[in-house]
């Protein structure tokens, strides 16, 4: 095609945009458009030629057919905190980024019903604020929850803090209103629990990375507001200690255990560092601390002798060597903080290589102390920054260079680093994406581990949703 039809072509896509989303919603100038062409991390960027922002599903639907019409590409973005650079565009591919940003509408809570229907642009904090003024629980809770977006949490299937209680996302879900590729709406806004009725069209958008489509809104579950909180922090000795106590706090607290984080020294020492105000919890330094957190449906006091229990059956066994409970909801707010200031200290640090990994959690002592000793052979000297879920078996085990080394020289080392920790996650039986998505960031590793026929699934999948690979080409498969 010529310049100059092109050209015309491209006006022309633009003023169907215009005129379905109103002027000030079609962004064209580099300046604008340039937020919504890097991700958090500051590892991708890309190009696009226009950032829509649709205020409605219906004006989500003329958006994309007017994509459809033109062969653009579509990357759906929420509050651009996806760690896998999946809401970034690339550099050839004619597309729009198209922001759910202003589908900001929290349509319905039940209460009775336990439910609340929100739009995909909603913040992840305004849902639990909603939960909480009718005195129930929006479970989902991660340290990005004050900018990343419910459509964002869906499409990545976000984990957080709370999954061994309450799951990950697609636990929390019920129902999903979609775009499709081609511009149709999918109402699947049903707040059941029971609903057998053909195949489940709401898990294959769930987790998909906006690759089959576009989640413009849900119903979430909730649940009753706990009474009482109990946080505390834990000295362990290793890893192995850690696993103990998350035994012994699911045998005298089962499901009033709704938090059960792991932070190894380096970890709270790159916190303490970055963030001076953070003050370190114990007398003395510990090779790793517990964060653990009890919701009780019952009283204060029933949570506090839950915990004191517990506590005395891991001290007495030799599982815990220093323990401080949080007084007010400040010192629970002051441990989280320490736990949620992990990444971000990490980022303040310098560059590093992540992984976000699963292992079955009997298997993760073994994980961490075979790993850890193939990168410390193959790469003296780095640092290991191992943190994250233990209580659902997902570590965040990212490397740091040795100190003084350059970080940028130290990214060239990525692949292979990334093929050790992978390897070994494989052989442990694990999976190399617990909580983050694949992205652009682990699309080609993932093939590495998934068997031809997953993968041969997967892609029919993506050929039958969306046959002309307008959905966030690039990411996931
Ligand atoms: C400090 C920090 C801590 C974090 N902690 C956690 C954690 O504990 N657990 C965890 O799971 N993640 C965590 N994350 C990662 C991130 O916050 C989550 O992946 C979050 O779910 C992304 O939401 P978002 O709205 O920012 O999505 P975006 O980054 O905008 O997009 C993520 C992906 O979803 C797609 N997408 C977005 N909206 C839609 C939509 N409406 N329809 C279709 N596709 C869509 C995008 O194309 C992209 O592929 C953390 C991130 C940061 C920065």
């Amino acid at each position: 095609m010529s310049n100059a039809a092109s050209d015309s072509r491209l006006q022309s896509f633009l003023s169907l945009c215009r005129a379905a989303l109103g002027p000030t919603h079609v962004l064209t100038e580099p300046g604008d458009k340039a937020p919504y062409l890097i991700d958090w991390r500051r590892r991708f960027t890309g190009d696009a030629v226009a950032v829509l922002l649709p205020g409605s599903t219906e004006e989500v639907a003329a958006a994309v057919k007017a994509c459809h019409a033109h062969q653009l590409a579509i990357v759906p973005q929420g509050g651009n905190t996806g760690l896998c650079g999946g809401a970034t565009p690339d550099h050839v591919t004619p597309s729009v980024v198209l922001s759910l940003k202003r589908l900001n509408r929290i349509r319905q809570v039940d209460p009775l019903n336990n439910t609340i229907t929100v739009e995909a642009g909603v913040i992840l904090q305004q849902i639990q604020e909603a939960a909480r003024e009718q005195d129930r629980l929006f479970p989902l809770s991660l340290a990005a929850e004050g900018s990343c977006t419910i459509g964002g949490n869906l499409s990545t299937n976000a984990g957080g803090t709370a999954v061994l209680r309450y799951g990950n996302t697609r636990e929390l879900c019920l129902g999903l209103e979609v775009v499709t590729p081609s511009g149709e709406i999918w109402n699947g806004l049903r707040g059941l629990r029971k609903d057998n009725t053909g195949y489940d069209l709401r898990d294959l958008f769930i987790g998909a990375e906006g690759t089959l489509g576009i989640i413009t809104a849900a119903v979430m579950k909730l649940y009753p507001a706990p009474r009482a909180r109990v946080t505390a922090l834990a000295a362990v000795a290793d890893p192995r200690a850690a696993l103990k106590l998350l035994e012994t706090a699911q045998q005298h607290a089962g499901p009033m255990l709704t938090g059960f984080e792991l932070m190894s020294n380096i970890c709270l020492s790159l916190v303490t560092h970055h963030y001076p105000q953070m003050r370190y919890p114990f007398a003395e330094q510990h090779d790793q601390v517990v964060l653990l957190e009890l919701s009780d449906n019952e009283s204060e006091a029933h949570a506090r002798n839950t915990f004191e229990t517990l506590m005395e059956a891991a001290f007495e066994a030799g599982i815990v060597l220093d323990a401080v409970v949080a007084e007010s909801v400040q010192q629970s707010r002051d441990f989280w903080n320490l736990r949620e200031h992990i990444p971000l200290a990490q980022a303040d640090e310098g560059k590093n290589i992540k992984h976000d990994i699963a292992v079955p959690i009997s298997r993760i002592a073994d994980f961490i102390e075979t790993t850890d000793a193939r990168i410390a052979a193959a790469f003296p000297g780095v640092r290991m920054i191992t943190f994250g879920h233990l209580g659902d078996g997902n570590l965040h085990y990212n490397v740091s260079p040795p100190l003084g080394q350059d970080h940028d020289a130290f990214l060239a080392n990525e692949d292979a680093i990334k093929h050790i920790v992978h390897d070994s996650v494989d052989a442990h039986g694990g999976s190399i994406s617990a909580e983050h998505g694949l992205g652009q960031l682990k699309r080609e590793e993932n093939k590495r581990y998934k068997s031809e026929v997953e993968i041969a699934l997967m892609t029919s999948i993506k050929q039958a949703l969306d046959p002309m690979g307008l959905m966030n080409p690039g990411k996931v498969v």
